[in-house]
């Protein structure tokens, strides 16, 4: 099987997995991966992630031209974005995720890391994590938001929306964007409760061990 049918195939497999878990629903959720020749594989606008075809993914060029399968997703420009600023980027995720779109709807979070570090794994996979502030759907200025943060993000949290990670393989934006659920998860149920996130020392540790 060559790389351009195995992508297809894990872009379809990772969407299943997100949708029979409740990760996705309707037709929310985008997923992309890049292609050997600089293009990228998209899901289509309108789609259910639960029920993807291989064949019927869109393909993007190179310079951003639609030229095969279906249209692609409307958020097509969240994964542009983090694309044109993260070079070694291999995959995009936006997911709208009950828990993490619950805390991006809370009030006085810290825009430029709207979790603590509860856990190791979540600082390893996710690290920071910036707000970026609420755009209708269809705005540009969203795209522009994004891309002031994807210099240093690999994950950042739309407001009143949902998360957008990127990784350097279909796996890894897999894992870190499952991280950062259920980060946001524990993040809830803890509210109202005196908590121990881990010291500023032992995220250094981890961010110098573990490089993201
Ligand atoms: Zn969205």
């Amino acid at each position: 099987m060559n790389r351009e049918s195995q992508l297809r195939e894990q872009i379809c497999k990772c969407g299943q997995s997100l949708f029979n878990r409740g990760l996705t629903f309707g037709s929310a959720g985008n997923i992309s991966a890049r292609l050997p020749d600089g293009g990228w594989l998209m899901t289509p606008t309108n789609a259910s992630l639960g029920e993807l075809d291989p064949e019927k993914l869109s393909k993007i060029d190179a310079l951003g031209n639609h030229i095969a399968g279906e249209k692609p997703t409307k958020e097509a420009f969240l994964h542009r974005v983090m694309y044109s600023k993260r070079a070694k980027c291999e995959a995009v995720m936006h997911l709208h995720s009950t828990h993490s779109v619950a805390v991006s709807c809370l009030h006085g979070l810290d825009h430029h890391n709207c979790l603590p570090p509860l856990t190791a794994y979540y600082v390893m996979r996710v690290g920071q994590l910036p707000l970026v502030p609420y755009y209708p759907p269809g705005d540009e200025s969203l795209a522009l938001a994004v891309e002031n943060l994807a210099t240093d993000h690999h994950a950042v949290l739309l407001a009143n929306h949902g998360p957008v990670v990127s990784g350097t393989s279909l796996s890894t934006a897999l894992y870190a964007i499952e991280e950062l659920e259920e980060t946001a998860k524990l993040f809830l149920l803890l509210r109202g409760s005196e908590t121990r996130p881990l010291s500023p020392s032992q995220v250094d540790e981890l961010i110098k061990k573990f490089p993201n």
